[in-house]
């Protein structure tokens, strides 16, 4: 089936209007649970407020240039042997390819400073004795720890799904060992193993993976993104599009359907029961399960109407950072710019990431705490084929909501001269850091456009424009109202908030929302299938 095929916009859908399941959201958690609740025989209905499908997967495309949104690189795919990859494959019409971005994925510049990321567990722990000999035991202590938390952070996961009367009996067990760490912020983690200020600079140097300072972050998110790259970055062959290519075929060919400008507007239920959807216009689609990819807050607040629920259930859980990102179009190929394969990360002079930001955003500084920088055309080996003789880079700063919020009411597109100056000021800031680091990109830019803030709140729907859904504070982790099942009953919770963010975060979480809703065990079920696949070939 053609990409186009695999979708239609609901302002030409006839019907049908009854469903067995509907879900809010094509992001990947919507389309992967979607994938999974198909196989198991139900008929699926997926509706997307945006035109393009697939979330933050989805691409967009102006005068002939095409851009990732959400993802540049993901991890535990290089080996048949991951869940991850096996979730992937289980939920594909046929296996995503993953072009690997080389032994060194991830580079951080303090200034001239040049530390490399290695992809293996024992290189990823060699390479930074070698940068920090002196602090060796601090390092050995640290990587234990990333591989002692794995087990614990799956049971604590576990729980989530586990009967409602046997989750207060068996939080001892699932849930407990895991808080120790997730109730510590990365910062007093570091600081504890007597970590130098440089070295917990340089550990956290990811830290825009999940959109929060070691200061507010928990330990356990950062653990769990350190770990989920040691064996390498990979980046989806033919862009992150492949993601709805690959999986909308799945629901397709068993009765689901993809419908695009389809914004719901409310979730129906009476007494304590699901009944399906209100859309925008006033239309009904009716279903008895009904799940939400769309964030906990847009669902509570907006799509169940209960703001004090909200407050009562997850009030003190903030929204993660936002961001602005300069997507550009140049002339030349990967070789002729000299551009990598690793993703740059580019801090000012300090490596204290929370000072830098605080001091950023209280503008006593001008540096930009963070700048990433991800070059797909360099990444994915079927760029040239597609793009002869040109390449594509984004460029991502952390951004404050607020400097644009006196917009935010105002039309995509025609938010006037003082908006397009701020976006101007941030582009140019933006550019001149990939001129200092990747110098042969100067006089080669054809096309450039920056997103805002603004953008994310447009498109996806997130209040202030944030990055990665809720924030991955300790108070996220303690919350025990982040899971699938809800107090309505055939309403359930999907993506990123229910687990953590990422590509991997929001499928994990489907294969979580999968296993509430068809009371079966999905890991078993995944494991099953790859290793019968596995035996067939
Ligand atoms: C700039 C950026 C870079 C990133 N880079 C990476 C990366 O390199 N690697 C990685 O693993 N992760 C990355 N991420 C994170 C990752 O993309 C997300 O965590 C993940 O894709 C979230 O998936 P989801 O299904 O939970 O939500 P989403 O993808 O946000 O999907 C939710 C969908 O719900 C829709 N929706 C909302 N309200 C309604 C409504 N009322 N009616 C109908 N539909 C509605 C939205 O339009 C959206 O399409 C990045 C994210 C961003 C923003």
């Amino acid at each position: 089936m053609k990409p186009k095929e695999l979708f239609q916009s609901y302002k030409r859908y006839k019907g049908p209007f009854d469903y067995d399941c509907i879900i809010i959201g094509s992001g990947i958690s919507g389309l992967a649970l979607g994938a999974m609740l198909a196989k198991a025989g139900k008929k699926v209905l997926i509706l997307e407020k945006h035109y393009t499908p697939g979330g933050f997967t989805h691409t967009f495309k102006r005068d002939g240039w095409e851009w990732d949104v959400g993802v540049h690189y993901v991890g535990e795919v290089g080996s048949d042997k991951t869940l991850m990859k096996s979730t992937y494959d289980y939920v594909s019409e046929t296996p995503i390819e993953w072009a690997d971005m080389g032994d060194v994925y991830d580079t951080a510049y303090f200034g001239e400073e040049k530390y490399e990321f290695k992809k293996g567990k024992e290189e990823y722990k060699n390479q930074l004795i070698q940068y920090f000999p002196e602090e060796k035991e601090a390092i050995e202590a640290y990587c234990k720890l990333l591989y002692a938390l794995e087990k614990k952070s799956m049971l604590y996961q576990t729980w989530k799904v586990l009967p409602r009367f046997l989750r207060p009996l068996l939080s001892g067990f699932f849930r407990n060992p895991y808080l120790k760490y997730t109730s510590v912020t990365t910062e007093k983690m570091l600081d504890s193993l007597g970590m130098s200020e440089k070295l917990k600079g340089v550990i956290t140097t990811r830290f825009g993976d999940y959109g929060l300072t070691p200061d507010k972050s928990s330990f356990a998110m950062h653990a769990l993104l350190d770990r989920h790259y040691v064996y390498g970055g990979y980046y989806p062959v033919g862009g992150s599009a492949v993601f709805f290519e690959k999986i909308a075929p799945v629901i397709k060919s068993r009765n689901g359907e993809i419908l695009v400008v389809a914004e719901v507007e409310s979730i129906l239920h009476a007494d304590g029961k699901v009944k399906g959807v209100k859309m925008a216009d006033g239309k009904e689609f009716h279903a008895p399960l009904v799940v939400s990819s769309a964030g906990v807050q847009l669902t509570y607040e907006h799509l169940l109407n209960r703001k004090e629920e909200y407050k009562d259930k997850f009030g003190e859980i903030g929204p993660s950072l936002a961001h602005h990102c300069l997507y550009i179009g140049l002339d030349g190929t990967p070789e002729e710019l000299e551009l990598p394969k690793s993703n740059f990360w580019i801090f000012p002079d300090g490596y204290n990431h929370t000072r830098n930001f605080k001091e950023f955003l209280e503008g006593k500084s001008d540096s930009l705490p963070l700048v990433y920088i991800s070059f797909p055309a360099a990444k994915d080996p079927a760029f040239q084929q597609k793009n002869p003789g040109k390449s594509t880079i984004e460029i991502i700063t952390l951004g404050d909501f607020d400097e644009v919020a006196p917009w935010k009411d105002k039309p995509w597109k025609k938010r006037g001269e003082e908006y397009e100056a701020i976006k101007e000021r941030i582009a140019g800031q933006l550019e001149e850091v990939l001129y200092r680091y990747v110098p042969k990109t100067r006089g080669k830019i054809l096309h450039k456009e920056l997103s805002t803030p603004l953008s994310t709140r447009h498109f996806a729907a997130y209040s202030r424009g944030e990055v990665y859904g809720l924030e991955h504070t300790p108070a996220r982790f303690a919350n025990k109202n982040l899971k699938p099942e809800t107090d309505i009953k055939g309403f359930y919770l999907t993506g990123q908030d229910v687990v953590t963010c990422g590509v991997g975060g929001g499928l994990m979480a489907a294969m979580l929302t999968a296993t509430a809703i068809l009371k079966k065990n999905m890991i078993k079920e995944i494991i099953r299938e790859a290793k019968q696949k596995n035996a067939a070939n």
